[in-house]
């Protein structure tokens, strides 16, 4: 039998408080659809993507943890910009920590701040007190992050690339999940086993006529996510899942269109689902 429905609410609880602040969720830019940066409280980044260039320098000055889940621009390209912005702020204080895979971390070390495409700002305003420091991670790591002593637990993604996901510890026995971009990932159910998920932040990067671009690419289309889910769903009959990565579309006219197509997801996945959107919050305890 079918689980039952889990309603979804129209508007969670309006931005402000102890929580996560969805900064950009899309897959690609356009008016109107920033890539994937989440604000948890006011210290921790969860990517980040352009999402980002919606704080302003002293919400950015704020952040000390950034978590990145993989190198592809969409979700790094505001990091060196954030530490160009808060350099003069943040002056006299520890460097922000931007925790990643080490392969994630090489990749930025020679490709992005490399004094060629943007200065190295580990070694900047000086080797001795940089804007910004890097930490290896691992698959499976649990961390314990900001002000507000928030748990967090490091995934395993399937993306083209190397990758992961996080899940941040949510009220009372409930985690929030963002799985970052992944393909099929029977890994990341196993993981998800034994906690209880109460918001889970899937991509939906393709529609299915894109099946093989999604497959090659390490991405989910509805008929890979579909099955995919059906290994949660014993476990996670009450998770609330949300659809995001989305590829913005021709407006085909004068106003932004939003990044996701008008479809009935619950129906086509077969479970309670709705598309995640940018400025939702998601209150945790405080
Ligand atoms: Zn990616
Ligand atoms: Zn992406």
């Amino acid at each position: 039998m079918p689980p039952a429905p889990v309603p979804l609410p129209a508007e969670d609880v309006p931005a402000g408080g102890p929580g996560i602040l969805v900064l950009g969720c899309a897959g690609g830019l356009a008016a109107g659809c920033h890539t994937s940066a989440f604000l948890l409280d006011d210290d921790v980044l969860l990517d980040a993507g352009s999402g980002v260039g919606r704080l302003t320098v002293d919400q950015m000055a704020a952040i000390d943890h950034v978590l990145l889940s993989h190198a592809h621009l969409d979700h790094v390209l505001a990091l060196p910009l954030l530490a160009d912005a808060v350099l003069g702020a943040r002056r006299g204080r520890p460097p922000i920590q931007v925790y990643a895979l080490p392969a994630t971390l090489e990749v930025l070390r020679t490709h992005l701040f490399n004094h060629q495409l943007w200065p190295d700002f580990t070694r900047l305003p000086s080797a001795q007190a940089p804007v910004l420091a890097l930490q290896p991670l691992a698959v499976g790591q649990a961390l314990t992050l900001g002000a507000r002593q928030r748990r967090i637990r490091v995934l395993p993604a399937a993306h083209s690339v190397p990758a992961v996901g996080y899940a941040v510890a949510g009220t009372g026995p409930g985690w929030w999940v963002y799985t970052g971009d992944t393909g099929p990932n029977p890994a990341l159910w196993q993981a998800l086993r034994h906690l209880p998920v109460r918001d889970l932040l899937v991509e939906l990067t393709f529609g299915d006529d894109e099946a093989d671009l999604a497959r090659l690419s390490g991405h989910h289309c509805p008929a890979s996510l579909r099955q995919d889910l059906a290994a949660l769903r014993p476990q996670g009959a009450d998770t609330r899942l949300w659809l995001s990565h989305f590829k913005p579309r021709p407006a085909g006219g004068a106003a932004a269109a939003p990044a996701c197509p008008p479809v009935d997801w619950s129906a086509l996945l077969g479970c309670p689902a709705a598309p995640l959107r940018e400025g939702q919050h998601f209150a945790l305890e405080a």
